[in-house]
């Protein structure tokens, strides 16, 4: 799978920008403030209808534009296709593959997939819970439909849920409707736990080898999936799953009428990520949750490679002149067999390292 030509009209600070990229390597430098991390953003958010830094759409269109285009020309599965989103100010985003509108972003994911790898992934060990659900969520999102459609639904039936628990001192007739939300809750959590717990299992044993070979054999990174306390075994069949859940929820009735919060769930899901069985969160250094956060990113591409066949592109920004040359090497050993664009500062020696193409930015303008 590769990216061939992206074309931008008024995206964040390129007013109209063609630019056609190498099939493996993509080095993007330039000073700081230029347009780097646009540009990665503009081809993540083609795979995904999404982008990990901006928190609405509005945030990516060109400050004295009303609307923004992105088009990328994409080979995947041996064909080509073109990717179309247009996002205005004042209405819903548009999104096109090969002409044909697209209902939901999950469409583009289906033909087109990134990984994105930037420095404020740290977090993803570093924050709460709600960072390492972020990464399952896109992840999974972009790898299977179905999971994209019943998160749709569980966060549906959660709002709805929680708007009933709010109101209903005022309007007791609400509490009528709690039955069904509570059951749609349950059928399209019981999902989304299923497709988590599976992904993670995939997920822990890729990572744990990519930490290991990152540091020379001498760490041990565990992942390991924490959903609501009735699910013992999250590997079960779907039924047993949706059964414990449903009981989880029964056991909170009481507690969650009284408190008027939606108290327990999948929402509050979380990865425990150990390293030598010690909490990463809150004793590894800054070297080790960079490389176990790179390794979990890693093992992400992988998981696609072998769930898809195609290798999703990689999007690296600003990370490897973090890095010491061990681990830069370690990268750089991995990276190979897919498309990967790099960003990086003036003056670092990655071009050199790397071949490809090289895409001087400045001013939100490719130069060459
Ligand atoms: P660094 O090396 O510091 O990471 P960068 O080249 O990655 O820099 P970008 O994050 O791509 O820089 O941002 C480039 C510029 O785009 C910034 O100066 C920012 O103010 C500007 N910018 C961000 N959003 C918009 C927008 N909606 N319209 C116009 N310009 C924007
Ligand atoms: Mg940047």
């Amino acid at each position: 799978m590769r990216i061939e030509r992206l074309f931008l009209e008024h995206f964040r600070n390129y007013v109209h920008q063609e630019v056609s990229f190498d099939p493996v390597c993509n080095v993007i430098f330039g000073e700081n403030a230029q347009g780097k991390t646009n540009l990665l953003e503009a081809v993540q958010y083609l795979s995904c209808g999404h982008s990990t830094r901006a928190k609405n759409d509005r945030e990516l269109i060109e400050f004295q534009a009303e609307n923004a285009v992105l088009v990328g020309e994409i080979l995947a599965r041996d064909r080509d296709f073109v990717l179309r989103t247009e996002l205005y100010r004042e209405k819903r985003r548009k999104l096109w593959v090969n002409k044909v509108p697209c209902k939901t972003s999950s469409e583009l994911s289906q033909v087109f997939q990134t990984v994105f790898f930037c420095p404020e992934d740290l977090l993803l060990i570093r924050d709460g819970a709600a960072a390492r659900r972020r990464f399952l969520d896109n992840a999974l999102c972009q790898l299977r439909p179905r999971y994209s459609a019943a998160l749709a639904a569980y966060r549906r039936a959660y709002a709805h849920k929680t708007r009933i628990l709010r109101d209903c001192e005022e309007q007791p007739g609400l509490l009528d409707m709690l039955p069904e939300f509570n059951e749609r809750l349950i059928q399209s959590g019981a999902l989304v736990i299923h497709y988590r717990a599976q992904f993670t299992e995939k997920l822990a044993a890729i990572a744990a080898s990519n930490h290991a070979d990152c540091s020379g054999g001498k760490e041990q990174l565990s992942v390991v999936y924490k959903t609501v306390s009735t699910i013992q075994n999250s590997l079960e069949e779907l039924p047993v799953l949706t059964q414990q859940l449903r009981a989880h929820m029964e056991a909170h009735r009481n507690a969650e009428l009284a408190s008027r919060l939606c108290l327990s769930g999948p929402h509050k899901d979380d990865l425990l990520v150990e390293i030598d069985g010690r909490d990463a969160k809150t004793y590894s250094s800054q070297g080790q949750t960079r490389t176990a956060a790179l390794s979990l990113k890693l093992a992400e591409r992988e998981i696609y490679k072998n769930v898809t066949g195609e290798v999703p592109i990689l999007l690296l920004d600003d990370v490897l002149s973090e890095l010491d040359p061990r681990r830069q090497e370690f990268v750089l050993n991995r990276i190979s067999g897919g498309q990967v664009f790099i960003t990086c500062c003036e003056d670092d020696r990655l071009p050199v390292l790397l071949g490809g193409k090289v895409f001087h930015i400045f001013a939100g303008q490719v130069t060459g």
